[in-house]
């Protein structure tokens, strides 16, 4: 270990002196004060290693970093250019004004939350929500917990624990995020009992498996792939039959769920949440967050007997929703009844945005940058997904901005940037998809582009 190179550090004084001038106390004198102490003994380290001491400047600067990251949240907002509507990573839904600002009145102060105005007495949160939920759905009465993982786990637990569960091999899926089928079943105490085949599964199938010991049918719907080709499944009528006949709870989880009919926006025809309640599942599970376009909660829709049960369940307690995300959901759900929904809701608003829309904000954003002196960008014909395990492989004709200069280079740079920007990489293009930009960001995404494209010619 060498003296000369320790001699050589500042001391910690005058390297927060230097910091705290550029900072503006983002951070108290304390803090900053510990950071320099941590470079600085990371500094010592490295010498002792027989590296050479870092300049005074080196030293400020990652000073200045580290107390720039710890000034920063963690969860960021971020313009999400990669075409997926639902896209998890991302945030899944994001929230219509009327539910935004239905979370700012709740939360900013106290609510009826578990409080009958009527009695002035004790209520309950699960009221909240049932008789919007029922009307939407024809069902008799609903019920909101965190998610539609502990939706399903809550309803296996409550009605199949140390019973058999019936599934159809084809639907004993992985949806992703760590949520299996047989995982979640094991874990609710219940029995799974697979049937049929992966492609083919018959009611008799079902028919041959039921026993004393069967609590209920689980469908699932398969939400992230499609079985195409030689396939089978009951009709629904055959199976509400048999369920009933055998006197047996029919299950329906129903993944992204949509009150809206999908194949009135160009996607393929499938059931929607009234049309599986109709159909005769005894309790309908589906996620707030994916095509409600809600925040993150997991609904059960069914018959007011079971509804009252789950309600009673002691594990309710630990999946139950916040205030924040009933004010959120009942917002989001009165855009429904008021017919709204696609004026409102950001993910029927994307669903639905006209092709003509798109593709005359992608022409506006290449004439502004090519203003700006960039050649390298055009508009560009795509396809966007809605994603989120809802509508497997459906895709919607969009128009994305296609920058062929170092894409991946530009790509990094944006995901740096503020705001951040995140796209996608096709054909050796970086694609800017407009689909999922809110159209109030275009001015943002032009910024952050503007910003991203100087650095990297500074760069180069
Ligand atoms: C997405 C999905 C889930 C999990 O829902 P979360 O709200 O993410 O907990 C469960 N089942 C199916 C079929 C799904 O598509």
């Amino acid at each position: 270990m060498s003296n000369t190179a320790h001699r050589a550090l500042p001391s910690v004084d005058r390297l927060v002196r230097a910091v705290e001038e550029q900072i503006n106390g983002t951070l108290p004198h304390a803090e900053v004060v510990q950071v320099a102490r941590m470079v600085l003994d990371t500094a010592r380290r490295t010498i002792a290693q027989g590296e050479a001491a870092p300049s005074f400047d080196e030293l400020a600067g990652q000073v200045r970093e580290t107390v720039a990251r710890l000034t920063q949240p963690s969860l960021r907002p971020l313009i999400n250019a990669t075409g997926v509507i639902v896209q998890t990573n991302l945030g899944r839904a994001p929230l219509s004004a009327a539910a935004l600002s239905a979370m700012q009145a709740v939360g900013r102060g106290y609510s009826n939350l578990e409080y009958d105005l009527a009695a002035g007495a004790r209520g309950s949160r699960y009221h909240h929500l049932t008789e919007l939920l029922a009307r939407l759905t024809g069902a008799e009465a609903a019920l909101a917990v965190n998610n539609n993982a502990a939706a399903v786990l809550l309803t296996l637990t409550c009605f199949c624990a140390g019973k058999e569960v019936i599934i159809s091999r084809g639907q004993a899926v992985e949806i992703g995020g760590g949520f299996r089928i047989p995982d979640v079943l094991r874990q609710s105490g219940a029995r799974l009992v697979e049937v049929g085949t992966t492609n083919r599964t018959y009611t008799h199938d079902y028919a041959a498996a039921i026993t004393p010991d069967t609590a209920a049918i689980l469908t699932v719907h398969r939400s992230n792939f499609r079985v195409v080709g030689f396939t089978h499944e009951p009709h629904e009528m055959e199976l509400h039959h048999l369920a009933h006949e055998a006197g047996v709870l029919w299950i329906d989880d129903w993944g992204s769920g949509s009150l809206l009919r999908p194949e009135h926006y160009g996607l393929a025809a499938e059931d929607t949440i009234q049309d599986r309640v109709a159909a005769g599942c005894d309790l309908v599970c589906f996620s707030g967050d994916k095509l409600l376009g809600g925040p993150q909660a997991g609904l059960i829709v069914g018959a007011a007997e079971l509804i009252g049960r789950l309600r009673k369940h002691p594990l309710l307690r630990a999946l139950r929703v916040d205030k924040l995300t009933i004010a959120a959901l009942e917002a989001t759900l009165l855009s429904y009844l008021r017919g709204r929904a696609e004026e409102e809701i950001p993910v029927w608003q994307m669903i639905s945005a006209p092709l003509e829309s798109l593709h005359s904000r992608a022409v506006t954003i290449v004439e502004r940058l090519r203003g700006q002196g960039l050649a390298a960008v055009e508009a560009r014909a795509c396809e966007s997904a809605v994603g989120g395990g809802s509508l497997p492989g459906a895709t919607l004709p969009g128009w994305a901005v296609a920058i062929s200069a170092l894409p991946d280079p530009l790509h990094a740079r944006l995901r740096g940037g503020d705001p951040v920007v995140v796209g996608r990489i096709a054909d050796d293009r970086l694609l800017l998809d407009l689909r999922t930009v809110l159209p109030d960001q275009d001015d943002a995404l032009i910024q952050a582009l503007l910003a991203a494209l100087h650095e990297e010619s500074r760069r180069s």
